[in-house]
């Protein structure tokens, strides 16, 4: 079975003015997972994909996990949804992507969407979340099988209902954080993957990166950082930030 890698497609946070907000894309043995999907996604994603030569792009996408509904994770969300949709009215074997999120964020994703996509499109209705969609509850602390891998989820402490997510196959395991201010239990959480994506910034509903800086060292030697400041100074830590482009090999990351 191929193991999975990780494109790293952005690694800033809402107020990036040189890059994009912080997404990853996971390669699995049966697919591609999505993580977060924000703005101008079909860009980052490309800009990524180019700089790591690894050619592909959104149509390939059929599972997609927002952590949760600020911008900068889900602003995507119009643009890719729309490319899909208008994809099928030509061709109807075109997928519909599953959009995997908790209840909370399922329960008002379409309020945010509404008012730029439930126009008519292709039909005399007016559209509706499924049918850009197939949308799948992600239950925090139940497993779930997604692109043919497990994932489980938990909700962080961040201001909004936010999760952070672990994701194994027989290979490893991959954590990404989510949005969160320093937790000790959703450290915890996320310790046993072999590579941990974690988030750091400045303000109450993130992590600075002095409470990362007092991990143990076996564990910030597997952690990579991710939704960082334009101007975060990597000499303030010895954890290895991520760059837009950078991909891990999660097999490889088991073996060193
Ligand atoms: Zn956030």
């Amino acid at each position: 079975m191929r193991p999975m890698r990780l494109l790293i497609i952005g690694v800033g946070d809402a107020f990036t003015r040189v890059g994009f907000g912080s997404s990853g894309l996971l390669e699995t043995a049966s697919g591609f997972l999505l993580i977060d999907c924000p703005d101008l996604i079909h860009r980052a994603l490309h800009e990524a994909a180019t700089r790591a030569g690894w050619p592909v792009d959104a149509s390939r996408i059929d599972d997609i996990i927002v952590t949760h509904l600020h911008g900068d994770h889900c602003n995507g969300l119009e643009s890719f949804g729309f490319a899909r949709r208008i994809a099928r009215l030509t061709s109807p074997t075109v997928p519909r992507p599953r959009l995997h999120v908790t209840a909370d964020v399922a329960a008002r994703l379409w309020e945010r969407l509404a008012p730029a996509m439930q126009a008519p499109l292709g039909e005399e209705r007016d559209s509706r979340l499924d049918d850009y969609f197939d949308v799948r509850i992600l239950t925090p602390g139940v497993e779930a099988t997604i692109a043919g891998v497990t994932v489980t989820a938990r909700t962080t402490r961040h201001p909004i209902p936010t999760i952070g997510v672990m994701i194994t196959d027989d290979d490893g395991g991959l954590a990404w954080s989510g949005d969160t201010p320093y937790e000790e239990a959703h450290i915890e959480f996320l310790s046993d993957a072999d590579v941990i994506v974690h988030e750091s910034n400045r303000g109450i509903a993130h992590t600075p990166i002095e409470s990362l800086n007092a991990l143990p060292a076996e564990l910030r030697r597997r952690m990579r950082l991710i939704h960082l400041p334009d101007d975060f100074d990597p000499a303030c830590t010895d954890i290895r930030r991520l760059h837009a482009g950078d991909v891990i090999e999660l097999s490889h990351a088991r073996k060193s």
